[in-house]
């Protein structure tokens, strides 16, 4: 048996990276706003915590899975460093911007914690069956610390760096998926248009230099290469309004940092016009229909 965890946010992702800590063995104190998300987690194995205080007392260390910055900065600031005892390792599983993420993690250094930013990759299925991939930003000790931690509940856990680094590998993995999409989006549907067949030109440019992780392993054309959310009309898979957020996120940080990201605006530019649409909640591959 080991010790015992926080887990702070149990939403679509997190109520299924909690039930994998129970599953290792972990006994697991939940809070979450929600009482609906609190029930399924108490479900799963999970002891109810009264507040997000209640919950981290006493845990070795605590898990968040909120939705935004905000969301984190002021669930650490007014609840966390108060009632977590010193030492404790924080982990904030959180997709949020590289600012905040580096700002709460110096406030945790502050206040005597080991934190970590380890945002995932992968979606509802993968935070369920266990197999996120971690992306890791924090100091050597603090990764060795997550290690165990993250691994019962994926099955890749990458340091990234220093404080931040994870959200950093994070939004700029997800800026190039977002153009390399859009960009086989466009070229499918220009395909067609010129008198191309779809699989014709899936089996040349799959072996070619157009080829890309959008095209080979995500197609946005139904029937064409492996099975995936187009072959499902373009429901379940990664939702079109967190491809947008996670793009806002990149082009935030690139001003920020004067880095020219012209494909990560554009990129943003077209998913803003996907959700505004109403495509927000399909799978970020129906890129396509709107480009057609
Ligand atoms: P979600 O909205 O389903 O879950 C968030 C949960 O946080 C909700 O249950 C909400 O009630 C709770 N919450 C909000 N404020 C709180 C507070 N102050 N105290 C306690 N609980 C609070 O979101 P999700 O889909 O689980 O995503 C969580 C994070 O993971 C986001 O940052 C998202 O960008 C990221 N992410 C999501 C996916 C995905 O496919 N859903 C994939 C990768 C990363």
């Amino acid at each position: 048996m080991t010790g015992t965890i926080a887990f702070i946010g149990l939403g679509n992702m997190g109520g299924g990276m909690a039930a994998n800590l129970v599953k290792n063995g972990y006994a697991v104190r939940a809070f979450d706003l929600s009482q609906d998300a609190l029930g399924k987690a108490v479900a799963a194995g999970a002891a109810a915590a009264a507040s997000a205080g209640d919950a981290v007392s006493g845990a070795e260390a605590v898990v968040t899975m909120l939705p935004a910055g905000k969301h984190v900065e002021a669930v650490y600031g007014e609840q966390l460093f108060a009632a977590a005892a010193p030492g404790t390792l924080l982990l904030d599983c959180s997709t949020i911007d590289v600012a905040t993420a580096r700002r709460v993690s110096a406030a945790a250094a502050d206040k005597g914690f080991a934190m970590v930013d380890a945002p995932v990759s992968g979606g509802i299925a993968a935070a369920a069956g266990g197999t996120l991939t971690f992306m890791v930003g924090g100091d050597d000790e603090a990764f060795a610390r997550s290690r165990p931690i993250l691994s019962a509940m994926g099955k890749t856990v990458i340091h990234a760096g220093g404080p931040g680094n994870g959200q950093a590998a994070k939004i700029c993995n997800n800026m190039l998926l977002g153009a390399t999409m859009v960009a086989t989006c466009e070229a499918f549907a220009m395909a067609q248009k010129i008198g191309l067949d779809p699989q014709t030109f899936y089996d040349i440019s799959s072996v070619s230099s157009g080829q890309s992780w959008s095209m080979t392993s995500y197609c946005p054309l139904p029937g064409v290469g492996p099975q995936t959310p187009a072959d499902r009309d373009y429901e379940g898979g990664f939702a079109a309004a967190l491809m947008l957020k996670d793009l806002k996120l990149a082009t935030e940080a690139a001003a920020a940092a004067g880095a020219s990201v012209p494909m990560g605006h554009a990129a943003e530019a077209l998913y803003q016009m996907l959700v505004n649409r109403g495509d927000g909640r399909r799978d970020f591959s129906v890129m396509i229909d709107m480009l057609r």
